[in-house]
């Protein structure tokens, strides 16, 4: 392991002070990628800042017609949050299926999207369901929020605290783990919200991403039929030793199906 300073600032202020004054820093929240990372030497920060201290950012909120989940609250939390498994049950199911218990309990919302693993599953929930990152700075819409492999739209001392979450009125996500990590070989999040329809895809490309042509469809009947016959190139997805970019390509509207049939369960 390589040699690196340990901070533990006590506000939200102070740690972007902290991340802002040292650019080779890095930000821990429950290290579930970042000491993987580490350990194999893909990165070596000059210092870690943990966000572990700061009560702010962790806790799930019912604010009228959306929920408030702080960056540091943990996948355990979040799915066995009354309000997520009252108001917003498909979150819930997809933070209880994420790793093993672990992961879920030091793994994060925050770290969970800063990191922007392809195969990550909130990254679906948040574009899924139109969320918004709220920041130290700014309020950012998942639309513009993922850029690509490990890339987002945060700045190199932005710290993100809360994710709002609308409330839909019919959601599911189904994923096809990869049976060692639980990671998404594919994962696909939907959405019904009055007329529109989100249909996220997580897994499959280099960051998470929709599908306009099934979302249309939907969005004229939400039903499973109306799917029917809309296919996703393969040219563009992931492919590795787990699953070809073809079988990626077919498991979407397999998953899609599922989900819109779960949904409406
Ligand atoms: C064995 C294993 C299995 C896993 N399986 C799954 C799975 O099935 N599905 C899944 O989705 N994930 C899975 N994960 C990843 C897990 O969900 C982690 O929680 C997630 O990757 C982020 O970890 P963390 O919250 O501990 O953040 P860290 O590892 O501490 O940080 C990750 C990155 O985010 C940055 N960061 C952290 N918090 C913030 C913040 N508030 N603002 C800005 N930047 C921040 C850090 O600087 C770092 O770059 C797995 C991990 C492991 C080790």
């Amino acid at each position: 392991m390589p040699n690196l300073s340990y901070h533990r600032p006590s506000s939200i202020t102070e740690a972007v002070r902290m991340a802002h004054d040292d650019p080779e820093a890095k930000l821990l929240a429950g290290g579930q990628s970042i000491i993987p990372s580490l350990k194999l030497g893909l990165l070596a920060p000059s210092a870690f800042i943990d966000l572990g201290g700061l009560a702010d950012l962790r806790g799930v909120r019912l604010d009228g017609r959306s929920l408030r989940i702080g960056a540091m609250t943990s996948h355990a939390e979040v799915a066995n949050s009354a309000h997520v498994r009252q108001h917003l049950p498909a979150l819930a199911h997809l933070a209880s299926g994420i790793g093993d218990r672990q992961v879920r309990n030091r793994g994060t919302v925050g770290g969970s999207l800063a990191n922007s693993d392809p195969a990550a599953d909130y990254p679906a929930a948040v574009l899924g369901l139109g969320a918004e990152l709220r920041t130290d700075r700014r309020a950012i819409p998942a639309d513009s929020f993922f850029h690509g492999l490990f890339a987002t739209e945060l700045g190199s001392d932005e710290i993100v605290t809360a994710v709002e979450f609308p409330l839909p009125e019919r959601a599911a996500y189904v994923k096809f783990p990869q049976p060692a990590s639980r990671f998404a070989l594919v994962g696909v999040f939907v959405s019904l919200t009055g007329k529109s329809v989100r249909v996220a895809v997580t897994g499959a490309g280099p960051c998470v991403f929709r599908v306009p042509e099934m979302e249309q469809a939907l969005a004229r009947r939400f039903a499973p039929q109306s799917l029917n016959g809309i296919t996703v190139p393969a040219g563009s997805l992931n492919a590795d030793l787990h699953g070809s970019a073809e079988y990626r390509a077919h498991l979407i509207p397999v998953l899609t199906r599922r989900a819109v049939e779960q949904a409406l369960a």
